[in-house]
Formats: C-alpha cells, sequence, structure tokens
C-alpha cells in the first residue's frame, strides 16, 4: 500500500462500554479486545458519517454532517482505522468459559 497511515487514523479507540473493558469476554461489540475504534470521517475526524445506502460499506461513507467528504471502503484513511496490532504477545491464549 503506497499510503501510510499509522492505525487508528482519525478513529479513536475507546474501552467498550459493553463489557468495560474487560479483555477476553464473548463480546459482539469488541470481540473481546476490551476496546474498539469509532470510526470517523478520514478527512474531517467527525463520527458523525452515514452509510450512503443506509446500511453498509457497499457504497460507501458520507461525510454529511461536517465536511461533506464521501469515501469508499476502501479509502486508505478509512481503512487504517482498525485497532493497532496487539503490543504483548498473549494473542495465541484464547479465553473460553
Ligand atoms: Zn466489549
Ligand atoms: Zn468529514
Amino acid at each position: 500500500m503506497a499510503v501510510t497511515i499509522t492505525p487508528p487514523g482519525k478513529g479513536r479507540i475507546i474501552t467498550c462500554p459493553d463489557c468495560n473493558g474487560m479483555p477476553g469476554r464473548d463480546c459482539l461489540e469488541c470481540h473481546g479486545q476490551a476496546r474498539y475504534v469509532r470510526r470517523a470521517c478520514p478527512l474531517c475526524g467527525d463520527v458523525g458519517w452515514d452509510y450512503v445506502n443506509g446500511m453498509n460499506d457497499r457504497d460507501g461513507m458520507a461525510c454529511r454532517i461536517s465536511c461533506g467528504y464521501t469515501w469508499s471502503a476502501d479509502d486508505p484513511g478509512w481503512r487504517a482505522q482498525v485497532l493497532p496490532a496487539k503490543a504483548h504477545g498473549a494473542s495465541a491464549d484464547l479465553v473460553e468459559d
């Protein structure tokens, strides 16, 4: 990829409110990571964007409130908005109840 954007780009890493930041939970929101990236407009960083088709990222996203920018799911500034790779090496441990 030609464009390198440090994760999570303009997104914000927030503690998962569903599981109160407890790692390893069977949590749909954060998939047990205890935190997730709240994605934002790749241009202005506003989190008030919409799916163009109202359902998913297939037709792209639009920052309708702030800057009017529209982008696709392949936008590098959008794709960068994921949790950074785990710094600690315990990723092989799967917690199952
Ligand atoms: Zn969670
Ligand atoms: Zn915007």
